[in-house]
């Protein structure tokens, strides 16, 4: 199968403006940003999706929404607040099969998302 465009910037085959990285989860800016700060974060485990994640992901699961806590302090959101957004199928917007949650901050949100 072939890879998706994040398996390419976690191999780093494609270039990335990487902001945080451990063994399981890799944070880098995205590149069309709709917020001032906008960055995605994504398992190194290929999971297409949320909804093809399994009981086996939790501590995963657990680690990537408690790092993305972590980058968004890091890229200096923790004062003014964020938001965290998950795009599942079609209708949710997603793009990139690629499990990611986008760090989105430096501006106010409005509610609801069109
Ligand atoms: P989705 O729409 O699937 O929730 O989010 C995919 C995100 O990936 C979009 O916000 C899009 O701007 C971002 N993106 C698409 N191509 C690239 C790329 O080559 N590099 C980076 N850093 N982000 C990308």
């Amino acid at each position: 199968m072939s890879q998706t465009l994040f398996e390419k910037i976690i191999a780093r085959q494609i270039p990335a403006d990487i902001v945080y990285e451990d063994d399981a989860v890799l944070a880098f800016r995205d590149i069309h940003p709709q917020a001032p700060v906008h960055v995605l974060i994504v398992p190194k485990k290929s999971i297409p999706r949320i909804a093809e994640a399994g009981v086996g992901d939790q501590n995963l699961l657990g680690h990537l929404l408690l790092s993305a806590a972590k980058v968004a302090e890091l890229v200096g959101l923790k004062p003014g607040g964020y938001r965290l957004v998950i795009n599942n199928g079609a209708n949710g917007g997603e793009t990139v099969p690629h499990l990611h949650c986008h760090i989105l901050g430096g501006r106010p949100m409005t509610w609801p998302p069109g």
